[in-house]
């Protein structure tokens, strides 16, 4: 893989976010070579990262996010093909890269230039740009695959009656997205937040109730609880987590695919044996071969460039070091959008 591929194009040097070692010391920016971009049969010409809460614990080094140093920082890019070993990507292919490793064992986004498989591109849909798909970016995936999961397992809108699908995290990245793409396919969303003062921005995304996350956080000692919730997607975890589950409803289903509040799940086997409700695991890093595809044809489907405005804020990327503890804070609304190209 990728012995012929073209490297001329990539200048002597270019600029790239570093995570030199574990846990010492912090990220920062450098001049990269060719040989500081891994191997891959794809060169892309990156326009946008984003930055994500896994970018942030991986910047400062509070998880173990990455695991092979030194690496170059982001779990996502949008850019340009410049050169291709793969026949099925071209110069001048607009792709969107997130997950299957990229700034976690191979170089990821924050960096001008990136060498990736094949495989792990996606080609952007037309209605949408580069700024756009790195806006949606991880988050963007990982929100419609929780719908998708949603809809496998009996949770449709229709399905739902009068009760809502309940997001949580609602002012976050997954959270946001979560919110507009849900509302957007028939959902009635209640948006759960520690920012009520974000309430006229999520009514704007399309939830029809905010409600503070003290509602559905705090530890509860029964196995189950009042009905309240058709469906829900996930970004917190822990007794959030524990919560939801013991208020869906009868054969409802959640869609676990966070843990900004917690890792931890206290809860007895009672909502699934008694209520038949079904927990999803979504792991947009690797998901089920085809479900990448499938889910961005589908947000192309109900997103324009203009649905993000209101969502994404746009950062150079030498202010993404500084902005990463920021994200682990929960102080960062939407979605931060890394300008790479200069
Ligand atoms: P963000 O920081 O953008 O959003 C997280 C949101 O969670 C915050 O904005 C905040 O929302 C809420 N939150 C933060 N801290 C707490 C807390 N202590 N208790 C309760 N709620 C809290 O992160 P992302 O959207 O990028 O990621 C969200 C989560 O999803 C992370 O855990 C991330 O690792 C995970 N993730 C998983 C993926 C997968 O493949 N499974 C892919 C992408 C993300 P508010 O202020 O509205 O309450």
């Amino acid at each position: 893989m990728g012995n012929s591929l073209d490297m001329s194009l990539v200048p002597e040097r270019f600029r790239a976010v570093l995570v030199a070692q574990p846990q010492v010391s912090p990220a920062r920016l450098i001049d990269a070579t060719g040989g500081d971009l891994g191997e891959g049969d794809v060169l892309i010409k990156v326009d946008y990262s984003s930055l994500n809460y896994k970018d942030g614990l991986a910047l400062t080094g509070t998880a173990p996010v990455v695991r092979s140093f030194p690496m170059i920082g982001g779990i996502d890019l949008a850019g340009r093909v410049i050169a291709s070993a793969d026949d099925r990507l071209h110069p001048g292919a607009e792709v969107v890269v997130t997950g299957g490793g990229l700034g976690e064992v191979h170089p990821g986004g924050f960096s001008t230039y990136a060498r990736v498989p094949g495989d792990w591109c996606v080609g952007i849909p037309a209605s949408l740009s580069t700024r756009s798909a790195a806006a949606l970016g991880t988050a963007g995936l990982t929100a419609m695959l929780s719908l998708m999961a949603l809809e496998r397992n009996r949770s449709c809108p229709d399905d739902l009656g009068d009760l809502p699908l309940l997001v949580t995290g609602a002012s976050g990245g997954v959270g946001s997205l979560a919110v507009l793409l849900g509302a957007r396919s028939g959902y009635r969303v209640i948006a759960s937040t520690g920012r009520l003062q974000e309430r006229e921005f999520l009514v704007a995304l399309g939830a029809s109730e905010v409600i503070d996350r003290g509602e559905v956080g705090e530890i509860a000692s029964t196995a189950l609880a009042k009905v309240r919730f058709g469906a829900a997607i996930d970004s917190v975890g822990g007794s959030t987590l524990a919560n939801i589950l013991r208020s869906t409803r009868p054969g409802g289903t959640v869609a676990a695919c966070g843990l900004a509040g917690g890792s931890d799940l206290e809860l007895t086997v009672h909502p699934f044996i008694l209520r038949g409700v079904t927990l999803a695991g979504i792991n947009s890093v690797h998901p089920y071969p085809g479900d990448r595809e499938s889910a961005w044809r589908r947000i192309a489907e109900i997103i324009r460039d203009d649905d993000l405005s209101s969502i994404v804020s746009v950062i150079a990327l030498d202010e993404v070091i500084e902005a990463a503890p920021r994200i682990l804070r929960g102080e960062i609304r939407g979605r931060t959008v890394v300008r790479v190209r200069p």
